[in-house]
């Protein structure tokens, strides 16, 4: 079931019909992070009805971004909130319709020319499903979920204000919010299994010179700990064996940025996923599928920035129009 989010807002360039049963988008665009967004602000420019379908919050991962400081043209930086906010705004004034609702509905038809996605038709569907946190699979990780361990420092930081954290990971997630994280709580203590950071040496650079910030490198997780609520991190040194006593890292919070899986288990079978689960695409982004595409994270490629998302969205959105027109040829 869906839900119309606002009215369909319209500018005089783009005419787009409003939503009702049965009616058959141009475009249906499958996730509103900055993939999606740009999928359906190109989309709706090219003249194309578009809606995006979301099941949470618009701006998907970058929605409890502290700041993203490398996306072109806002020297200094801003809030992912704010980011993901602006693209809204412009996808939504380009003619853009938001519906509420789950993509990975039963129900999903991408084969047949009209497509059938959570009870929206359309000829053209783009997945921007991006990705979501990965979990390590500890046993006390699941259990203290919510009490104390997290997987967004945007979200739950505050409640660690003069607290002493753990961050585990060495990508830029981690060492971001740790930085973040650095401002709020008494003591950071980084874990990370290598002695080098995946992360950008900018970033890394910045976290070194907090003074509240340890690192424990070389060092594994082996599991949380804690009655009611995370009391500590039991680490061991990479590769030590069952015979080695862990070491336990004191802390009331433990953030978890170990990287991400995509969010691509509902079109498994429908559209060709790598060994990882990430949508395969050719260079203009169409999956094996005819009219349908995929764009952001979620796609199998080099670099996952907000800048790539966005671009992909774009690219996506122009196949599909390039692809459309030629159908009515
Ligand atoms: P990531 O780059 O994949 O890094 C994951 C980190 O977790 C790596 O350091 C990895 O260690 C570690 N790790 C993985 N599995 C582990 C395990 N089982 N136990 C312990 N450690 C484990 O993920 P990410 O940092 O979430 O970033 C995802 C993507 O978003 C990247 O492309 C990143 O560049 C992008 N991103 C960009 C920004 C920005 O531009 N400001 C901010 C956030 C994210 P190894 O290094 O040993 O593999």
């Amino acid at each position: 079931m869906v839900r119309l989010l606002r009215t369909v807002s319209q500018t005089s360039v783009n005419e787009t019909p409003a939503a009702g049963p049965g009616q058959v988008w141009d475009l249906l665009v499958i996730g509103a992070g900055p993939a999606g967004l740009t999928a359906a602000l190109y989309g709706a420019r090219a003249g194309l009805s578009t809606v995006v379908l979301e099941r949470g919050p618009v701006g998907g991962q970058i929605a409890v971004v502290d700041r993203v400081e490398n996306y072109p043209g806002f020297p200094g930086g801003l809030s992912g909130a704010e980011l993901a906010t602006k693209m809204e705004e412009q996808a939504r004034l380009s003619g853009a319709a938001f519906v509420s609702g789950d993509g990975s509905a039963s129900g999903l038809d991408l084969a047949s020319p009209v497509k059938t996605v959570a009870g929206l038709r359309a000829r053209a569907v783009i997945i921007a499903t991006g990705a979501r946190p990965r979990r390590l699979g500890l046993p006390g990780e699941q259990r203290l979920g919510g009490r104390g361990v997290s997987y967004c420092a945007t979200c739950d930081g505050p409640f660690f204000r003069g607290r002493r954290v753990v961050v585990i990971g060495g990508g830029d997630s981690a060492v971001t919010e740790a930085i973040f994280l650095s401002r709020l709580a008494a003591t950071v203590t980084v874990v990370h299994r290598r002695e080098r950071f995946r992360a950008a040496p900018s970033l890394v650079g910045r976290l070194r010179q907090a003074a509240n910030v340890n690192f424990r490198l070389g060092r594994v997780p082996v599991d949380i700990v804690g009655e009611e609520r995370v009391e500590a991190v039991l680490l061991k040194p990479r590769g030590a064996g069952e015979e080695v006593e862990p070491e336990r890292l004191e802390a009331e919070g433990v953030f978890i940025y170990v990287g991400l899986d995509p969010e691509s288990g509902f079109v498994r079978g429908h559209v060709d996923l790598d060994d990882q689960g990430y949508i395969v695409t050719d260079e203009v982004l169409r999956t094996r599928v005819p009219r349908v595409y995929a764009a952001g994270d979620v796609r199998a490629k080099e670099l996952r920035q907000v800048v790539t998302a966005a671009a992909d969205g774009a690219l996506a959105a122009m196949t599909a129009e390039r692809d459309l027109a030629e159908d009515e040829a």
